[in-house]
């Protein structure tokens, strides 16, 4: 009998991966996709044709990523259309290879273009499985530099005039200017489209990138989440518990207790499973998961704390051989359980040394599988302005970004060896993304990215180019990274 952790791991390496092969230049029917679907569902939960069991939590949360409450599988049809996206992403990438020379005199010529319904035309099963990622593709992907269409950036009406503009027919040698266009752009697009960054010198580098991606190459885990229609949603409450230092069959519990869907009386009585609601052992209260887990006069007994104490300072006077509580706790909620389901269903007499079972495996866990805790020593550090050497000039920048997406500044003071102002500067960027903001703006990344001439980066290359062919200007010039407190 395989737990809830091994099931879904199984499906991930196998079950999920197995279609993927086909799935990289055709789609699916739908019929089939489902198939797919229910296949992992099915083995996920236990059930089999002639078998069935409840399915605890919907698929359509089970197949969230971690960090919004599912547990992370992928649906069929998602991971379908991200494939496809990654599809035309080589297409429009990979230079003159011969399949590309085939599909593009085939199908992106003039004449077929111009005909009045491009789209019902017949065409082959590649060409087909690559219009259905089209979408997909179009809505990850960026141009950088200034080629790509206005169109792409904007959803709803445009006037025939408009709908022929690129985006780089805004830009003039002074900034943007959007004069040139009869209606009002929305200031969210301005800011994007400001937000993108042109280099000085070096044009005709057009390329495209995969925006949610930091290095502007091709994200898998990005299109799934785009070909899924994800939005921004509230992150999980119980995310923590993928990290938690435990057993993965226990994370799984908990992470089921979390969506508030285990084998109690009271989730069963919602799915109309069972019609009574107390505790069968104590028969006092209605048996809801804290109930079970925590209230029941039966756990209650276990008294938690007073064992701890007892077992917990005998042992041994070394801390780190101890069994730290986040160890202890979740060993005790699945012992608890696992002894009530024993209670139920094998006839097994409640354990009264249940506390003695749960230090037990809590020591085998820390001695076998946990990674031994690595005491760091902190240290204090004095962060300051540091003076120069006579004749020198410091620049300090620093930038920001509100929230993941969103509006992006940066600013820089210029100081001479003595720390006396010489000049300043601000400036809004538009909108970026955390990346942009990461590396493009804080220290650290890029004095790395500076002494590395071999770094490669579709998003931030156009800056690069630019600072390093500003920094040639200087006679001697260093970059070093410092904290935000010290400029
Ligand atoms: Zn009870």
């Amino acid at each position: 009998m395989l737990s809830l952790a091994g099931c879904q791991v199984l499906i991930q390496a196998s079950s999920a991966t197995i279609p993927a092969y086909v799935m990289q230049c055709s789609y699916l029917r739908g019929r089939i996709l489902d198939g797919i679907d229910r296949v992992n569902r099915n083995f996920l939960w236990g059930s089999s044709e002639s078998l069935k069991k409840i399915h605890w939590i919907g698929w359509h949360k089970v197949t969230k990523l971690k960090e919004e409450g599912g547990l992370g599988l992928q649906t069929a049809k998602g991971r379908n259309l991200a494939l496809l996206a990654k599809l035309n992403w080589r297409f429009h990438t990979e230079g003159d290879v011969p399949w590309m020379q085939v599909l593009r005199k085939k199908y992106c010529l003039g004449r077929r273009l111009n005909a009045t319904n491009p789209t019902s035309l017949p065409c082959s099963s590649l060409w087909a499985a690559m219009k259905k990622g089209m979408g997909t593709f179009e809505k990850g992907s960026r141009w950088l530099l200034n080629k790509g269409p206005l169109r792409s950036l904007i959803q709803g009406p445009l006037s025939r005039e408009a709908n022929k503009l690129e985006v780089k027919d805004f830009m003039k040698d002074t900034g943007w200017d959007w004069n040139g266009l009869s209606v009002e752009l929305p200031l969210d697009i301005q800011m994007l489209i400001k937000a993108t960054p042109i280099a000085m010198t070096s044009r005709g580098c057009d390329k495209i990138t995969w925006a949610d991606s930091p290095q502007g190459t091709f994200n898998l885990k990005s299109a799934y989440r785009i070909a899924m229609g994800h939005e921004e949603v509230p992150k999980f409450s119980a995310s923590w518990l993928w990290k938690a230092n435990t057993l993965p069959r226990i994370k799984t519990f908990i992470w089921m207790c979390a969506h508030n869907s285990i084998g109690v009386r009271s989730c069963l009585m919602r799915r109309g499973v069972c019609a009574e609601a107390m505790c069968p052992i104590c028969q006092e209260a209605e048996e809801s998961i804290l109930h079970a887990l925590r209230d029941c006069p039966w756990a209650k007994a276990i008294e938690l704390l007073d064992w701890l104490s007892r077992n917990g300072n005998k042992r041994s006077t070394s801390v780190t051989l101890k069994p730290p509580w986040e160890i202890l706790f979740l060993f005790t909620v699945w012992n608890i359980w696992k002894s009530r389901n024993n209670f139920f269903f094998q006839r097994k007499r409640l354990n009264q040394q249940l506390h003695m079972e749960v230090l037990k495996q809590s020591y085998e866990f820390l001695h076998c599988i946990a990674s031994p805790r690595v005491m760091t020593q902190r240290c204090v550090k004095r962060i300051r302005w540091e003076k120069l050497p006579d004749g020198w000039m410091k620049l300090n920048t620093d930038g920001s970004v509100i929230g993941s997406k969103g509006v992006a500044g940066c600013g820089g003071v210029i100081r001479d060896d003595g720390g006396n102002w010489i000049s300043g500067f601000t400036k809004r960027i538009g909108i970026t993304n955390s990346f942009m903001a990461e590396v493009g703006l804080k220290g650290g990344a890029v004095v790395d990215v500076f002494s590395n001439a071999q770094y490669v980066n579709n998003v931030i290359s156009p800056i690069l180019y630019d600072c390093r062919l500003l920094s040639t200007r200087f006679s001697q010039i260093q970059f070093h990274h410092c904290y935000c407190e010290g400029n």
